[in-house]
C-alpha cells in the first residue's frame, strides 16, 4: 500500500538494464521523470500502475540526481485498461499523453490538467474515439499551456470580421484576418472558413470532452469542418510543440490503414 500522489504515466522508456525511466503527470508536482528502478525485472512493486490509461498512487521517493526522481511504488486507484485493445482509443489517449508531456513545463502543476486526461478516457469508455471529444481537450491543454488559439477575433489585430478570406497561423495564435493574412507565411498557415470556426467555438464551448461528442453528428457542421478543424488544431500542436508528435504520425498511418480496402 502507498500513500502516494494520484497521477498518470505519459511515457516509459527502458533505462539501463534493468530501469525504467516514467514520466508522471501527478496531482501536485506536474509532469516528472522518475526512475523505476528494476521495473523491467519485476513490476511487482508498480502493481500495474506503470501503464497508459491506468490513474494510479505514485511514491516519489529521494532524487537520485538531477531532476530525475526515484518512483518507490505505485498502485491503481482506477483504471480503463479495457480500451487497449481499441487502437484508435489507444492513440487518441497517446496523442494526449504526448502533448501534455511536450507542451506543459516540468513540476509546474496544474490539477485541472489530470481531469482532463481522466475526461478523455472516461468518454473513450462511453463511447469510443470521438474527434469532438479530441478537440475540446486539445483546446483546454493549448489554453493551460496559456496558448489558447483565437477563435474569435484575429489573433493578429482583433478584428471579428474572419468570415471572408482568413486563416488559421498556429504561429500567430489562431486565426487571423484576411488582411493580416496577407503577412502569414508558412507551411502551416491553412485556409479557415466560418463553418469551421463555427465547429471549433463549439468545441471550446462543451463543458467537457463527453459533452463534445455531441460535435460528431451535430447537423451543422460539415464532415469538412471537422476534418479542417483537426488539421488546424494538429498544426496549432504541432507548431508549439516544435517537433513532430510521433502519436500523431501513427494515428495518420491507422486512418490510412482503415481507408484501404
Ligand atoms: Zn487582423
Amino acid at each position: 500500500m502507498t500513500d502516494g500522489e494520484l497521477g498518470v504515466v505519459l511515457k516509459t522508456t527502458p533505462l539501463r538494464e534493468s530501469d525504467l525511466l516514467v514520466v508522471l503527470y501527478t496531482i501536485t508536482h506536474g509532469r516528472v521523470a522518475t526512475v523505476a528502478r528494476g521495473a523491467r525485472k519485476s513490476q511487482r512493486r508498480f502493481a500495474g500502475a506503470l501503464q497508459l490509461l491506468v490513474l494510479g498512487k505514485y511514491q516519489l521517493g529521494r532524487r537520485p540526481r538531477g531532476d530525475l526522481w526515484g518512483l518507490d511504488n505505485a498502485e491503481v486507484e482506477r483504471e480503463w485498461t479495457r480500451l487497449a485493445s481499441d487502437v484508435f482509443a489507444v492513440a487518441h489517449a497517446s496523442y494526449i499523453a504526448e502533448l501534455v508531456g511536450a507542451l506543459l513545463p516540468p513540476e509546474q502543476p496544474e490539477p485541472h490538467v489530470l481531469d482532463l486526461i481522466v475526461a478523455l478516457w472516461e468518454s473513450l469508455a462511453e463511447g469510443g474515439p470521438s474527434p469532438g471529444a479530441l478537440r475540446s481537450v486539445e483546446l483546454a491543454l493549448f489554453d493551460v499551456a496559456g496558448h489558447r488559439p483565437a477563435l474569435d477575433a484575429c489573433a493578429a489585430c482583433g478584428a471579428i470580421d474572419l468570415d471572408a478570406g482568413a486563416v488559421f497561423d498556429p504561429s500567430r495564435g489562431g486565426a487571423v484576418c484576411r488582411r493580416c493574412a496577407a503577412s502569414s507565411r508558412g507551411p502551416a498557415i491553412r485556409p479557415i472558413d466560418s463553418g469551421t470556426l463555427g465547429y471549433l467555438r463549439a468545441a471550446a464551448a462543451a463543458p467537457s470532452p463527453s459533452a463534445a461528442r455531441a460535435l460528431d453528428s451535430d447537423p451543422a457542421f460539415l464532415p469538412a469542418d471537422r476534418a479542417a478543424g483537426r488539421d488546424a488544431f494538429v498544426a496549432m500542436a504541432q507548431s508549439l510543440v516544435g517537433k513532430p508528435l510521433k502519436s500523431l504520425e501513427y494515428i495518420a498511418k491507422l486512418g490510412a490503414a482503415r481507408r484501404q480496402p
